[in-house]
């Protein structure tokens, strides 16, 4: 299966604790004004990659701590990214412009988001908001995004936030 990316870091240590590799996937529909990457808004834009190959990449780095989907938006390639996850068995942060119980909610056989959710460990939720913007706030861009523990938000019902 191939995956349409707008570039990857095989070392990032700013999207996620720890040294991770961040996958960020290209398309997006929230068009957040202030928005960081405004690359990876065109859903024909980027490249396309073979997630096996992606896989095989990840996989031989044996400095990883875990790896980051970020974007564009995440569950919009949510089919792509939950066999990614399938292949690595690593821990998984996320990154959406989605509120968790949106996700929640919208979840269906057709967008995958269900199935994507149940490979996350932790999910920074909800759009940009450039007046909220701060950078002594660690791994999220503004104020609003809250930082969830997906497992345990699922199980209980109710968003869990994250203790790092
Ligand atoms: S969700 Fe992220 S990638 Fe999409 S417009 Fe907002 S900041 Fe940009």
């Amino acid at each position: 299966m191939d995956i349409r990316l707008f570039g990857t870091a095989n070392d990032s240590i700013v999207d996620g604790p720890g040294i991770r590799y961040a996958v960020f996937v290209q398309g997006c529909p929230h068009r957040c004004p202030g928005c960081h990457n405004p690359g990876s808004h065109n859903f024909e834009g980027g490249y396309i990659k073979s997630i096996e190959e992606l896989a095989s990449e990840i996989k031989n780095n044996p400095l990883l701590d875990g790896v980051t989907f970020s974007g564009g938006e995440p569950f919009c390639s949510a089919e792509e990214l939950s066999y990614l996850a399938s292949l690595l068995d690593m821990n998984v942060f996320c990154y959406t412009g989605y509120l968790f119980e949106e996700l929640v909610r919208g979840a269906n056989k057709e967008n995958h988001w269900g199935e994507l959710l149940s490979c996350i460990d932790v999910l920074v939720d909800g759009k940009f908001e450039a007046e909220k913007k701060s950078y002594e706030l660690l791994f999220k861009g503004s104020s609003n995004q809250r930082i969830i523990d997906v497992p345990e938000s699922l199980k209980t019902g109710s968003v869990v936030l994250y203790e790092f």
